[in-house]
């Protein structure tokens, strides 16, 4: 008899350690730490996903006959020593866990691990493609997993005659357009007892089981996929999710493997009415961003997230606990979608949300841990990359060759959240001037030194030196950043 252990990210019955899995042979250990108990802590709508998914998927496992312990204890490790003592079994198998930390933490407490087999690209793979790189460009590993893994090519080319179609998406939000309405998920009595624990309604939003996964991606491929491209990096406040597929917490749980979605995709996109800019454009985030970004965090080791090569001091903003504190509406709008629902899809983290930390040199780690805190889908490998890398360019630029600094004429044109501000796009000086496009020329102006060698940046550097208004900009920024911290702004 052996132990198997499944943390609550690695809930497929065909995947990981549960592929050869037993009931004859095998007993199953899911821990809950106490640290995943405080909703005080952590976004409720991120626990409730988390532990109610884990505690359908041990219900499954005991119908299909396995023995199941389910552990609540102070952390993970006194979990499992609990197991041992309460089984007398002393083997305890897992599959390679999501983070460094659990891998030390496991490997300390003698677990054996089996490959994650939870992604479409093997760790090893991808530190051969990386190692063979002058600069990681995403797009380059994408087009070698498109050949790899066969998808959308025809023979050796991309089928519609090109690798990429964001030239045709990237429309802003169109005027009058009737959104689709969401798909709503009935929670079952489960969901209500987990809801109830922490002291919430439990969320029509999100699925917990296999089953309600399965619907929410059917809901995708027939509803929404069509549009997924076009209207990618639009923003409204007339609809949360636009045309996304809401996938991302079950890929990153288990529930759902990607190459599953990559199967729907592609048989969905054979049926003929899927524009090949919708179907490339949502494949390249399963096959590429996604596998990229695990892969990245594997090559770039435990220490990358500790990163703050700006030397970016300033503690979290109080509006990101309090968005009521800021009269910036695309923040608030995305600090309380973010609140309520645990989500928000890439555009709001990125131009929104980190744009803002990034611009009033918040520190790293603080604003990493915010965003680990409320997001459904944030585990460890995901978001580090994607916030010390991406979001806000704490990595030298070890991972993206310029930040992604912006003023409010992006967000102004990729959505419909200025018009009711109370401060306006085109300003950068005076009291009405937004507070992005202040800060924007601030930080170029602040950061000119770490940036002077990259040549990506020149046209931006190009414009500051053209502003005729520098040390008013300047003034400004110091009574933005100042608002901003006294919740004024
Ligand atoms: C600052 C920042 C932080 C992010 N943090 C997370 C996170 O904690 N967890 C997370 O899963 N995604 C994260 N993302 C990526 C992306 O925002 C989410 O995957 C996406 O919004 C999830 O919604 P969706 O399933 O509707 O995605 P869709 O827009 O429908 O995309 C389809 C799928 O592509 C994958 N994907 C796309 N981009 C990425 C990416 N950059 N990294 C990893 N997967 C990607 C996801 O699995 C997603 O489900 C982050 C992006 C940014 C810019
Ligand atoms: S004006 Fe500036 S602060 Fe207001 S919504 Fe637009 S970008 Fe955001």
């Amino acid at each position: 008899m052996k132990l198997l252990y499944i943390p609550f990210d690695h809930l497929h019955r065909n995947y990981g350690v549960l592929k050869n899995a037993d009931p004859a042979s095998d007993q199953i250990v899911f821990v809950q730490s106490e640290r995943m108990c405080d909703p005080s802590k952590w976004n409720p709508i991120r626990l409730y996903f988390l532990i109610s998914s884990a505690r359908h998927f041990a219900r499954q496992l005991e119908a299909e006959g396995f023995t199941v312990h389910f552990m609540v204890a102070p952390t993970t490790r006194d979990g499992l020593e609990s197991a041992r003592k309460k089984t007398g079994i002393q083997e305890i198998m897992s599959a390679q866990p999501s983070s460094f930390r659990s891998e030390a933490m496991l490997a300390d407490a003698e677990v054996e691990f089996v490959e994650n087999d939870f992604f479409l690209t093997p760790r090893g793979l991808f530190h051969g493609w990386a190692d063979g790189q002058k600069s990681y460009l995403m797009e380059n590993f994408y087009r070698k997993q498109r050949v790899r893994l066969n998808v959308l090519m025809d023979g050796k080319e991309p089928i519609g005659g090109h690798w990429n179609f964001d030239k045709e998406n990237r429309l802003p939000p169109p005027k009058g357009y009737q959104w689709p309405g969401y798909f709503r998920h009935t929670p079952d009595e489960l969901d209500h007892q987990v809801a109830q624990e922490l002291r919430i309604e439990a969320p029509l939003d999100w699925a917990t089981t296999r089953d309600g996964a399965l619907m929410q991606m059917d809901y995708f491929f027939h509803t929404h996929f069509a549009e997924f491209g076009p209207y990618e990096d639009a923003m409204t406040t007339e609809n949360w999710a636009l045309h996304h597929s809401l996938l991302s917490p079950y890929i990153n749980n288990g529930l759902l493997h990607p190459s599953e979605v990559i199967e729907a995709a592609k048989n969905r996109f054979k049926m003929g009415d899927i524009p090949i800019e919708s179907c490339e454009a949502f494949v390249r985030q399963i096959i590429g961003w996604r596998e990229y970004i695990n892969g990245m965090y594997w090559y770039l080791g435990a220490d990358y997230r500790n990163h703050n090569q700006l030397k970016a001091e300033r503690q979290l903003l109080p509006l990101f606990d309090h968005p009521e504190k800021t009269s910036m509406n695309c923040v608030r709008v995305s600090v309380e979608d973010t609140k309520s629902r645990g989500w928000v899809h890439h555009i709001p983290s990125l131009m929104v949300l980190s744009n803002l930390a990034l611009l009033t040199g918040t520190n790293p780690q603080e604003f990493l841990d915010w965003m680990r805190r409320e997001f459904i889908d944030a585990s460890e490998w995901v978001m580090v990359p994607n916030v010390i890398g991406m979001g806000v360019h704490a990595d030298g630029g070890q991972m993206m060759t310029k930040p992604y600094a912006a003023g409010g004429a992006y967000i102004s044109r990729m959505s419909n959240y200025c018009k009711p501000c109370a401060y306006d796009p085109k300003l950068r000086t005076g009291d009405k001037a937004c507070p992005f496009t202040t800060l924007y020329w601030d930080f170029l102006d602040r950061n000119r030194d770490a940036f002077a060698k990259n040549h990506r940046m020149a046209q931006q550097f190009g414009g500051l030196e053209r502003l005729r208004d520098r040390e008013a900009v300047k003034e400004r920024a110091q009574q933005v950043l100042i608002g901003l911290e006294n919740g004024t702004i």
